[in-house]
């Protein structure tokens, strides 16, 4: 979900919040797979023709490209996440998160917000 789509339906608190679940459910994929690969290597070790070291070799390499996807999925989201918080306090009276969507880019990662405590207005890249 887009910061600005975000803001507008949840808020964005909750909308911080969803990403860092959706970011650390990536890291626990990435968990798993690499459990696949080791348990793919290990079961290379007892097979003894050419075809199934060929199938647990494939595995395994199928479970890494899938954990380095999670992996970089899990890092952007929560990058993205951080980068926003870090942008989510009002410099008027300090209130972090309580703001409203004012205006919003085509792309929705650049937003205009207004702090709900006192009505300054900033800014929000991602
Ligand atoms: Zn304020």
């Amino acid at each position: 979900m887009k910061l600005a789509e975000g803001i507008r339906r949840v808020g964005f608190r909750k909308w911080y919040e969803r990403q860092l679940l959706r970011s650390h459910g990536h890291l626990a994929l990435t968990f798993l797979c690499m459990v696949g690969v080791f348990g793919a290597l290990e079961s290379m070790r007892g097979t003894g023709s050419w075809a199934e070291r060929v199938e647990e070799g494939l595995t395994a390499l199928l479970c890494a490209l899938a954990g380095v996807w999670a992996l970089r999925r899990y890092l952007r989201l929560l990058h993205h996440a951080e980068f926003a918080a870090h942008q989510a306090e009002c410099a008027e009276c300090k209130a972090y998160g309580r703001l409203d969507l004012v205006q919003s880019d085509a792309t929705g990662e650049r937003v205009t917000v207004r702090c709900r405590g006192c009505g300054h207005g900033w800014r929000i890249e991602l």
